[in-house]
């Protein structure tokens, strides 16, 4: 079999949609008229990913505010946020640039989904020619919603944990059932929570454990045959350009991460200095047996954050290299992350939202090309 090749999920929001949004949050226009905006956006992203050769494709999350807040607010200002949330969370993470994004806070149960992801599939599917995938937001991230020291009176820390983890359990299930091939769950925070940031408390917490196990609470519900089809996504953060955790180093997550008993994993590579190191921990550290799935690992090879397209040839050179690592009939290849994950990105050094879709789109296709040539000199 070819190498398999996926997308993390988002693509950057035209300047016209983000500008929706924002009209949006001002009352200037109603939610039909923003609706209106992302599904042409949606319809555009799928349009132009089956044109690259993509082979499984999303609308590039045009219709979410956040691969991270979707299930909870309409935008990232807060307009419709979800029962039970107050704005002033903890923060998600400080980038390296300077900026920063912040979760609501919960005030009180139950927690509840306002949106569910199959929402966004079942409207895909009626324009894809190609398979659908979605991806969705892990528990370990939205945990974060709750406080991070104390409980909240009347809905204990327990209750909080068992109501989040059906909810993600209910999103991954809709989505299969809308006809989704494939759902990634994002885990952008495994490797943030070990940066020991003292601005953002939570990364000095020795968190990822407790995350990789409350994670694995929702994975194991699935059968291998489901799981097969379920990926899980990391990168050190790609938001207006920049990084969260680029400098943890690596092996912390990596050397957990495959604990998670997914069926494949969306590895951040490409933008790391020392790709071979990351071949060899992938090799190392998954399992050709987790709980009945064997781990694929599809290695990032295109840098979402820079505008600099890469060659079908890197793309190939890439996979060759981790070939020599990672056996291959458990080798894929994806991008380092998202192209926006969050809905207001105006890509800075890309210059444009909208210069960055072209060049998303050139990247994609440089991607499979790359894949299908090594693929063919791996002889599968
Ligand atoms: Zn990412």
């Amino acid at each position: 079999m070819p190498i398999p090749t996926e997308l993390v999920g988002s693509l950057p929001r035209p300047m016209k949609l983000q500008d929706a949004y924002e009209s949006y949050d001002q009352g200037k226009i109603t939610f039909e008229q923003l609706q209106a905006e992302q599904d042409a956006a949606a319809r555009d992203s799928i349009e132009r990913l089956q044109e690259t050769g993509e082979t499984i494709v999303t609308d590039g999350e045009q219709r979410e505010s956040s691969f991270a807040t979707y299930p909870i607010t309409d935008t990232l200002a807060g307009t419709g946020l979800a029962d039970n949330l107050a704005g002033d969370g903890q923060y998600f993470a400080i980038f390296d640039d300077g900026h920063h994004r912040q979760l609501p806070r919960l005030t009180g149960g139950p927690f509840r989904y306002k949106t569910y992801a199959s929402e966004f599939v079942e409207k895909n599917q009626a324009i894809a020619s190609k398979p659908v995938k979605q991806a969705v937001i892990a528990p370990s991230m939205l945990m974060l919603l709750h406080p991070l020291e104390g409980e909240i009176p009347g809905y204990s820390r327990e209750q909080f944990l068992d109501d989040l983890c059906d909810e993600v359990e209910k999103d991954i299930r809709q989505c299969f059932a809308a006809g989704a091939k494939r759902v990634s769950i994002d885990f952008t925070e495994g490797r943030l929570a070990n940066k020991n940031d003292a601005r953002n408390p939570w990364t000095g917490k020795d968190m990822l454990q407790e995350f990789i196990d409350l994670n694995n609470r929702v994975i194991d519900r699935f059968s291998p045959e489901e799981r097969k089809n379920i990926g899980i996504h990391t990168c050190p953060g790609g938001d207006c350009d920049s990084v969260h955790s680029m400098d943890v180093p690596y092996e912390k997550l990596l050397s957990k991460m495959f604990q998670l008993n997914a069926g494949y994993f969306l590895i951040q590579c490409a933008s790391e200095n020392d790709k071979e190191k990351v071949y060899e921990l992938c090799g190392k550290y998954s399992r050709d047996d987790a709980n009945g799935v064997a781990q694929v690992c599809f290695i990032g090879v295109i840098n979402p954050l820079s505008p600099e397209v890469e060659t079908p040839e890197q793309v190939k050179d890439a996979l060759v290299a981790a070939a020599k690592h990672i056996p291959v009939e458990r080798l894929g290849a994806t991008d380092d992350c998202g192209f926006s994950p969050f809905s207001r990105d105006v890509k800075p050094k890309h210059g444009s939202p909208d210069f960055a879709r072209d060049i998303a789109m050139q990247k994609i296709r440089a991607r499979v090309e790359g894949a299908r040539m090594a693929s063919e000199e791996l002889g599968v």
